[in-house]
């Protein structure tokens, strides 16, 4: 675990610990769930849609510290955003975890979410970071096969 002691940030352990929108939306317009193998973290996002927005969303499950803090605050950074917006949140997100060249000027701010800028030293766990925002793709798109890290 020695190798993680920089990722686990106040802000990661806090949101591990008290995950937000930890529960499932009854009904929940759009359902997808998520696994990632290599870690064994699994998940499932719920979310409503209003028109082109996500109105609301939320996620149940376990997994590691990473990827229960990463779902948790995606929950928080996304809820109201346009599918537009989620594209462009997602695709920065991504690029941070991986740490693949910046973006444009015009790129989102990610907010609390740089927290997870260090997992791009340890490739197991940018699947751990990244798990929840390509299973709430997989809600997005409405396709009916688990998502999957791999
Ligand atoms: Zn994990």
């Amino acid at each position: 675990m020695t190798e993680l002691t920089d990722l686990y940030q106040e802000v990661i352990l806090d949101h591990n610990k008290r995950p937000r929108n930890f529960h499932k939306i009854e009904g929940a317009d759009r359902t997808a769930e998520g696994y990632n193998p290599l870690c064994g973290d699994k998940f499932t996002i719920y979310l409503d849609l209003d028109g082109d927005v996500l109105c609301d969303l939320s996620f149940e499950g376990a997994g590691c510290a990473i990827s229960k803090a990463s779902a948790s605050m995606m929950t928080e950074a996304l809820r109201g955003k346009s599918r537009a917006e989620v594209e462009a949140i997602f695709a920065e997100f991504h690029a941070l975890v991986t740490g693949e060249a910046k973006r444009g000027a015009a790129a989102p701010d990610l907010g609390k979410l740089v927290v997870f800028s260090g997992v791009r030293e340890f490739p197991v766990r940018v699947k751990c970071a990244s798990l929840a925002w390509h299973t709430l793709k997989a809600a997005l798109e409405n396709r009916k096969k688990r998502a999957s890290t791999e």
